[in-house]
């Protein structure tokens, strides 16, 4: 079999210096791999005065690597380099110290090198990845691990780096529990890692304050995040305030990317290289190793050690034998030393392709293919060999032409996330996993209905409404990080499944989404607030997709029914009793210093301003905008200082109070006819409030006020 990825062994090696860029078959490059590993050797007899660094990796390869990264991805290199420093300063609060302490901070600084050798259109996507993207985005991870390998990086700081990699396990599977048997430092790299990007503005999303972050990671403590690290790092945060965000400020102005000299930009470009090759071999095969002159291993890949079930910290530098791994012959017996492809390929030089069948854990043999690569010098040596390996078991890896179809079917053509066939598929998967396994982690769903999208629709025409259904989606995807899966049900309907999550944490998530949705910016809508309706419903025992949908759903039209813009939760204890439903409050973790409320009023629309005015001047208040859909007023007096006062005359606020549309309502006897609006009021505070209760309390005052106004007809 004829394959693209296997060199001829004769093939002249060809540098195009042209554009400083190498064109290079792929035996060359994987020499030029190898070769790396070859550069430590020298630069240990060098004799360099070692320091901490040097026993972790060398300062060569680690400039080397860095100047790749920021050739490629400056921003990557600069948000590796505030993940390094909050991974050091967390670990430091938990009592880390010495060479510990440098491995951590050198895994934080390279966790993402991997990234060099993404193609474009992933990594500068803008915007939230596919599925499949985020697939084939994966195999950074392990293409930086293989990188790390040949540059003979310390084996701990190996065994964090494949460690962390579970949070970013993403989409709808694959999700892991992170447990202690995890490396501590990979579960604090991870909470680095996940606090600086959200940090961070993203294309369609801008960087969540210090509060907000704390509060989305611990709505994944333990979970995805370890709760004892995400203590460590509130309490570092609150006790250094200062010192701590000054040093994340300082950390980027420090580094100001540098211009490259010609032989910087070369070594980054050869980098780079690599890094896209064995992009490709990770994308197509399962797994690779290297061995060189000596035999001893030098690249072990994370896809061959899941597939061989052999830890690469435990082969790295050891010698090849034939027993190295579980391979037999199509018979099942032991290799003989002749059916051996390594051995073959040192006898004859050439590159070749061999099945074989390999004995997985608990003894099953499946059917590989191996490729077997030979590499020479200049000079006509062999310097090493690279087998790469395809598990034939599983068929094919995904041709694109396929995952380009099973994603058209299961997408939403307008908003792109999931359709309502995928949401009930991956919804199935989701629900026999729970039900077949006891002790499975909880499962939560939402059902979000925008508010008076009609409105939308009428006001602005249905294409705007497309593109506020569009912002909506996009809303949702940016806003959930632990492997939800965001649907859209129908018309102005979404669904969103969170695994592992439970009834408590799902409500706070959709609490906390309702927000975003209230202060979300679209350009073309400035004068209507959007806002939308949640139904919360956690999955139990015996729960089937239309069970679980449908109380989702009744937990949705109590949330209509009670006023809309809320959320409201139903368990089936409560359903079957017919019980209160549960109904979150306008308390928020990230937004408390806004209140939000509506109330319906019995009113006609020519003296709703009328009231408003008595109101106004009752009250001693300030009219600083009015018309008929809406008015801004102040209530309270502003001191010389900022700051609240202690009587209620002295906490002044802004309230936004906002008209529905009024719907009549004839009374069949009488020939009068009232209309009812429904009236929706916004307050903040001004001025500087110490504590959110005391600002709450004179809300609720505000709130009940305007309400008996209007109320008394
Ligand atoms: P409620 O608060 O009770 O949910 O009020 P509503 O107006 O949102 O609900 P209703 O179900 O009465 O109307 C839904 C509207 O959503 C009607 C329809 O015009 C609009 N809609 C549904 N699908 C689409 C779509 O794909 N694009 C646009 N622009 N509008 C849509
Ligand atoms: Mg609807
Ligand atoms: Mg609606």
């Amino acid at each position: 079999m004829n394959s693209p990825l296997i060199a001829n062994s004769n093939t002249v090696q060809q540098q195009n210096s042209v554009h400083g860029s190498y064109n290079m078959d792929s035996s060359q490059i994987l020499k030029q791999l190898l070769a790396l590993s070859e550069e430590y050797e020298e630069f240990s007899l060098e004799g360099n005065e070692s320091d901490d660094v040097d026993q972790v990796i060398s300062r060569k390869h680690l400039r080397k690597l860095l100047t790749a990264l920021q050739a490629r991805d400056a921003a990557t290199l600069c948000h590796s380099r505030r993940v390094a420093f909050l991974a050091k300063g967390i670990a430091t609060n938990l009592g880390w110290e010495g060479i510990h302490l440098k491995r951590l901070e050198i895994a934080a600084l390279v966790h993402d090198i991997g990234k060099i050798g993404v193609p474009d259109h992933i990594l500068f996507k803008p915007g939230k990845l596919t599925s499949d993207e985020i697939e084939l985005m994966s195999h950074y991870h392990n293409i930086g691990l293989d990188v790390l390998q040949a540059c003979r990086t310390d084996h701990e700081v190996l065994t964090i780096l494949s460690q962390t990699r579970y949070h970013f396990s993403g989409a709808t599977n694959g999700y892991q529990y992170i447990g202690s048997d995890v490396h501590q430092g990979a579960r604090i790299l991870a909470i680095a890692d996940a606090y600086d990007s959200l940090a961070t503005d993203q294309v369609y999303r801008s960087g969540k304050k210090h509060d907000e972050i704390m509060s989305i990671l611990m709505e994944s403590a333990g979970t995805q995040f370890d709760g004892n690290i995400v203590c460590a790092l509130s309490r570092w945060e609150q006790n250094e305030k200062e010192v701590f965000h000054d040093a994340l400020l300082e950390v980027n102005r420090l580094y100001q990317p540098k211009p490259f000299s010609e032989q910087e930009a070369q070594e980054a470009n050869l980098i780079s290289n690599i890094f896209s090759y064995l992009f490709q071999i990770e994308s197509l095969y399962d797994g690779v190793y290297i061995v060189n002159s000596d035999l001893q291993f030098v690249i072990f890949s994370p896809g061959l050690e899941k597939l061989a079930d052999i830890l690469a910290t435990d082969v790295l530098g050891e010698t090849w034998t034939s027993n190295s791994l579980p391979l037999t012959n199509k018979e099942g017996t032991s290799l003989t030393t002749a059916e051996c492809s390594m051995n073959r390929v040192i006898a004859n030089g050439k590159p070749m392709t061999t099945e074989y069948m390999l004995e997985r854990p608990g003894g099953r043999l499946i059917n590989i293919e191996v490729q077997s690569v030979p590499m020479f010098n200049d000079e006509g040596h062999l310097v090493g060999v690279a087998e790469i390996y395809r598990d034939l078991s599983r068929g094919l890896k995904r041709p694109q032409e396929f995952s380009d179809l099973k994603l058209a079917a299961s997408m939403d053509a307008l908003t792109s996330v999931a359709n309502r066939g995928e949401l009930e598929t991956q919804l199935a998967i989701m629900l026999a996993r729970i039900n077949k396994e006891q002790n499975s982690p909880p499962l939560s769903i939402m059902f979000i209905d925008a508010d008076h999208f009609k409105n939308i629709n009428d006001t602005y025409g249905h294409s705007i409404g497309d593109d506020v259904l569009i912002e909506l989606a996009r809303l949702f995807q940016h806003e959930t990080y632990s492997g939800e899966l965001v649907g859209r049900y129908g018309g102005e309907e979404f669904v969103i499944l969170c695994p592992e999550t439970d009834l408590e944490h799902a409500v706070k998530k959709a609490e906390r989404l309702r927000l975003a949705i209230s202060n979300l910016k679209i350009e073309n809508i400035i004068k209507t607030r959007l806002s939308a309706s949640f139904g919360v419903a956690q999955a139990e025992s015996g729960d089937t997709v239309e069970s679980l949908f449908r109380r989702a759903d009744k937990a949705l039209y109590n949330a209509k029914e009670t006023g809309r813009n809320r959320v409201c939760s139903l368990t089936n204890h409560q359903l079957l009793t017919g019980e209160e439903p549960a109904q979150v409050t306008c308390e928020s973790t990230s937004d408390e210093m806004l209140f939000e409320n509506t109330f319906n009023a019995f009113i006609s629309s020519d003296i709703v301003v009328y009231k408003l005015g008595g109101f106004v001047n009752d009250n001693d208040a300030k009219l600083t905008e009015v018309n008929t859909s809406h008015a801004i007023l102040r209530l309270g007096q502003t001191g010389l200082l900022p700051f609240w006062g202690k009587t209620d005359d002295r906490r002044p606020v802004e309230v936004e109070v906002e008209f529905g549309n009024f719907v009549k309502k004839t009374d069949g006897n009488k020939r009068s006819s009232t209309s009812q609006v429904e009236i929706k009021v916004r307050i903040s505070p001004l001025g500087w409030v110490k504590q959110t209760t005391q600002f709450q309390q004179r809300a609720n005052r505000v709130f009940r006020l305007l309400k008996n106004y209007f109320a008394a007809d």
